[in-house]
């Protein structure tokens, strides 16, 4: 996801120059496709409000687990399936040291942290109250913060979609896309930013219009 600006990006351009704000573009773009993905994690009460939407007229069709070995069964059935497969090999593209991160660990919270919070993760491992997390819907969210979404911002909702979509049910990934469109949340493909031919074509044609008026 992050590479394709690099790979766009120029190199050390003069300041001043149509390349330096070529660069400019890019960044601003960038901020906006994936909002948390660089910066404050900005959408992040409105994707939780999304999902407890989305938790309550869906319970039913949410697998609970009665231990935490359970949840680590679970996780190692997500593990071996080819759409856990599919985004971690392309999460690794964004972070080599991925690779060593394909099966996280799931463990049990030992004592009250004080956080009011289902489950968490840093980002290589998962960790489940033992009281409120232990749903198949909760690993799933922490999951997807293992797979190189340490936010909630465009990408992770994606990736969470996918999971959602092959664990739980297509009828539950359209349920939960229908709660992040309500509070306008984007969850599709990131969009391409312009290369600098274009976005220099379009900065050249809005210059000959102001000239005109
Ligand atoms: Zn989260």
């Amino acid at each position: 996801m992050t590479n394709i600006y690099e790979s766009y990006r120029i190199d050390r351009p003069y300041y001043g120059t149509p390349e330096h704000y070529y660069n400019e573009y890019l960044r601003k773009h960038a901020k906006k496709q994936n909002k948390g993905a660089r910066g404050q994690d900005s959408e992040r009460g409105k994707c939780y409000s999304a999902e407890w939407a989305f938790q309550s007229k869906c319970s039913g069709q949410i697998p609970k687990f009665k231990d935490i070995k359970e949840a680590q069964k679970y996780a190692k059935k997500i593990y071996k399936s080819k759409t856990w497969q599919k985004i971690w090999s392309e999460s690794i593209n964004g972070d080599v040291t991925r690779i060593f991160n394909a099966s996280p660990e799931v463990n049990a919270k030992l004592k009250s942290s004080g956080r009011g919070t289902a489950g968490w993760s840093n980002g290589r491992s998962v960790t489940l109250d033992t009281k409120v997390g232990l749903d198949a819907y909760t690993l799933i969210h922490e999951l997807t913060h293992c797979l190189g979404n340490m936010h909630h911002g465009r990408s992770f909702r994606k990736d969470l979609l996918s999971l959602v979509s092959r664990f739980l049910g297509r009828d539950c990934a359209k349920a939960l896309k229908e709660e992040f469109k309500k509070r306008k949340l984007a969850c599709g493909e990131a969009r391409k930013p312009q290369t600098f031919d274009q976005w220099n074509a379009a900065r050249v044609r809005m210059a000959s219009i102001r000239e005109k008026l």
